[in-house]
């Protein structure tokens, strides 16, 4: 595609993008040129328009434009998108997250050079979210480079999150290729058999960015009695109690992802030592407390209770909050894996919530290991912002006082 249209960035504004950084904010624009569609193509230049990047236009956001490359002489087209996906899937086959059977997330938006898509892909099923109006724009493209790459049996959308609002495009979800996803499409984590319901379930079906972190969790939990708060589909609480957990209490609001959690817990022969419960995570804590139960490893991994930069005072009380109550339910020595999966709640300010937490609730605790986003998530380093996931695995000490 070539286009005329072109965006003239503030005179000093076009540092972050000479270090590479892939966003122009509306406040960088000294004026477009030329009338880009939404998602269409535009070339970024200085003030003395010099070329800066070729990017693709958002005019409802916020986030003005997402850079596609930073090199003047490389087209944004199919061939495009089919080299920054077939990099982005050797990328995974090199970790060796491309077994048949296994699950794990394809493209990484700005951090696999496609800022604004998102594609997980579970056994042979293939699931995308165009969060951009420019990844929205080359839509067929994409689809057709990922049906030539992977050849799965279908591709799916689910494009409904709030980062599309913010762009100006309507929520859709629907097949793109292929065959209709099957209700319970199965898929291996492991040694684990796990059903994804690609359709109704959250986000793209399931958390993957959570796999590794449920196996490191499981290898402690033998002979543990296990809390998995915030379960969804009970990854956590069902790989522990296949690792020999004595029981696993799941809490969730969601009835469906405990349903799911249940037919996961059955289909790997662990459902008789499954508790479940249907319950606001905060009012089942303190009950627990106060009935004064106790356990040997808990799980805490909330939603993003932080979603901009406005909510961290907020966000990081519901967090202290969270902590502070499943500290007093551990047992002396217990362990706590605890996480935070927004971006603007940094490592070491989510340390520093949970340290409050632990005084409150006159429980002190060590930290064992940093827990972090695997890398079928990477990091590219010129974004930072793509790290969002922390987590801590502490071990409490006996009770004080
Ligand atoms: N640990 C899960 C992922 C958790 S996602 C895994 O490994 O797959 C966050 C979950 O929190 C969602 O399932 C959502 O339904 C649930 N949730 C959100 N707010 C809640 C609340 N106040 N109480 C209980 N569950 C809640």
């Amino acid at each position: 595609m070539t286009s005329t249209a072109q965006i003239v960035i503030r005179s000093g504004r076009e540092k972050s993008l000479r270090r590479r950084h892939p966003w122009i904010f509306s406040g960088a624009v000294e004026r477009v040129d030329g009338e880009p569609e939404a998602g269409g193509t535009v070339d970024v230049v200085d003030a003395q328009q010099r070329f800066v990047a070729r990017a693709a236009f958002s005019p409802s956001s916020q986030i003005r434009a997402r850079v596609w490359t930073f090199d003047r002489d490389e087209r944004v087209d199919a061939a495009f998108f089919r080299r920054r996906l077939a990099a982005a899937v050797d990328t995974r086959r090199r970790l060796g997250l491309l077994e048949p059977n296994g699950a794990c997330r394809l493209v990484f938006s700005e951090s696999d050079g496609l800022p604004g898509l998102i594609v997980d892909r579970y056994a042979r099923y293939v699931v995308c979210q165009f969060m951009s109006a420019g990844a929205d724009r080359w839509r067929d493209e994409i689809v057709d480079a990922i049906a030539e790459l992977l050849t799965p049996d279908g591709i799916y959308e689910r494009s409904e999150a709030s980062a599309r609002r913010k762009e100006g495009l309507a929520s859709r979800r629907g097949v793109l290729f292929g065959a209709e996803p099957p209700a319970a499409l199965e898929y291996r984590a492991g040694a684990m058999r796990r059903v994804v319901n690609i359709v109704h379930g959250q986000k793209t079906g399931a958390y993957l960015d959570q796999q590794h972190n449920r196996q490191r969790v499981a290898r402690l939990a033998s002979g543990a009695r296990v809390l998995d708060a915030f379960a969804y589909t009970g990854g956590f609480a069902v790989d522990a109690l296949a690792a020999g957990a004595v029981d696993a209490t799941l809490i969730d609001s969601s009835g469906d992802a405990l349903g799911a959690a249940l037919e996961d817990a059955q289909r790997n022969g662990v459902a008789d030592r499954c508790r479940i419960v249907e319950a606001d995570v905060f009012a089942e804590l303190r009950a627990m407390r106060d009935r004064g139960e106790r356990f040997d490893i808990i799980v805490m991994d909330p939603p993003k209770f932080v979603h901009s930069a406005q909510q961290i005072n907020v966000g990081s009380r519901a967090y202290k909050d969270v902590n502070m109550l499943a500290l007093q339910l551990l047992s002396p020595g217990g362990l706590l894996a605890t996480f935070s999966c927004s971006g603007h709640v940094d490592a070491a300010l989510f340390q520093k919530i949970v340290a409050g937490a632990a005084v409150d609730a006159a429980r002190p605790a060590q930290i064992l290991e940093r827990l972090t986003q695997p890398p079928d998530h990477p990091i590219a380093l010129e974004f930072p912002e793509a790290e969002y996931l922390t987590g801590l695995l502490l071990k409490a000490h006996g009770l004080a006082g």
